[in-house]
């Protein structure tokens, strides 16, 4: 198998969906299983759809054209808000949307109409954390314009915490969300089947509210994947959180100085390199490097430690692991790493456990 490479076990995605399903289940939220991270790749998103999931949520349409070719059958949801440029495409691909501008929300609106189509959207609520969503104050004004809008029907509210400000999900933050769905749903006499409180950082507040209130629905992707909450990054009890492993190939293993030698000017990242003299050393390059994965979001399995990369090297100390030419090293990967590995056209992906995971479905 071409090396470096990305092994997915197919076997512990499908058992993490089972225990999310169950664990959010257990007080009434269902769970969208987003495919981002994972770049729509087909295979993966059939697992979740195979172990109930049934919208699937990715922020880019061309990952959503991908799994729709592949004929993987779900209800497919837009993350990113629609750009005024993509309302065609938005309404052609995507069941759903989420969205903050009524001017996009207008375009919607004429492209399903004219294809004669109606495009589900939800109506995100900014509440602290200042990436996308609607003044609380606005949402009402929104809601009426919406309202007014052929072509689309407004079937939820949702919020998006913890990504830009790192504002964590909490009982008032929570407990706004929900009492503003009860509150349009008075005001307006409509019924909200979807109330959306966020993505893997809802854990902790999910764990501590007895009562979640309004709120129905989570969209997840680092839980299912990485089998941890996003607040702290820690597990979640019961996950599996070595789904993802990275593996690339030993190309050099020479015993060398552990300080360049000659005039210190830029290295290829635009730094000045500082090295301590430890010594000789017995130094490995690993055939993977800046142009595959994030190398800061990588921390090796075996007894090595990363000494640097550049575009397509990495160097790591092997005194300890002692590797030789052709042996593999293997790393965990972060959300971040993982993103820029499983979308990279350099890194092969392997599924093992495949088989198993068909046979047990
Ligand atoms: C990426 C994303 C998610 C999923 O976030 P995770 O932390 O991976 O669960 C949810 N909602 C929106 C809007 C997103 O962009």
């Amino acid at each position: 198998m071409n090396l470096p490479r990305i092994d997915i076990d197919s076997a512990k995605i499908a058992d993490n969906v089972q225990q999310l399903t169950t664990l959010y289940g257990s007080k009434g939220i269902k769970i969208i299983g987003v495919t981002k991270v994972i770049g729509g790749d087909p295979a993966i998103a059939g697992i979740l759809v195979d172990n109930g999931i049934n919208i699937l949520a990715d922020s880019r349409i061309e990952n959503i054209l991908r799994m729709r070719k592949a004929g993987i059958r779900a209800q497919y949801m837009l993350l990113r808000s629609p750009a005024l440029s993509q309302a065609e495409k938005v309404v052609a691909h995507a069941h759903i949307s989420l969205n903050s501008e009524l001017i996009v929300l207008r375009e919607l609106s004429k492209h399903a109409l004219k294809n004669q189509n109606i495009h589900k959207v939800i109506l995100m609520v900014e509440l602290g954390d200042l990436r996308e969503g609607i003044m609380p104050s606005d949402m009402e004004n929104m809601v009426r314009n919406v309202m007014g809008l052929k072509g689309i029907v407004l079937i939820g509210i949702g919020t998006n915490l913890a990504c830009f400000g790192g504002i964590a999900p909490d009982h008032d933050n929570m407990a706004e969300l929900s009492s503003m769905a009860v509150h349009l749903e008075n005001k307006f006499n409509i019924s909200l089947d979807i109330v959306s409180g966020g993505n893997s950082a809802n854990y902790h507040w999910f764990k501590s509210s007895k009562d979640v209130g309004r709120i129905n629905n989570l969209r997840l992707g680092e839980s299912i994947f990485l089998g941890r909450e996003a607040l702290c990054r820690e597990p979640i009890p019961g996950l599996f959180t070595d789904i993802f492993t990275l593996v690339a190939e030993v190309i050099e293993v020479k015993q060398k100085p552990s300080k360049p030698y000659g005039k210190v000017y830029q290295n290829m990242n635009g730094e000045i390199p500082r090295f301590k003299d430890l010594g000789l050393m017995s130094r490995a390059i690993l055939g993977i490097g800046q142009q595959d994965v994030l190398v800061s979001g990588i921390v090796p399995k075996q007894d090595v430690a990363i000494l640097g990369a550049s575009s397509d090297h990495i160097v790591v100390d092997n005194d300890k692991a002692n590797l030789k030419v052709g042996d593999t090293v293997t790393f965990d990967l972060d959300y971040n790493a993982l993103l820029r590995g499983l979308n990279s056209t350099h890194i092969t992906k392997k599924h093992v456990n495949y088989q198993e995971c068909q046979e047990v479905l």
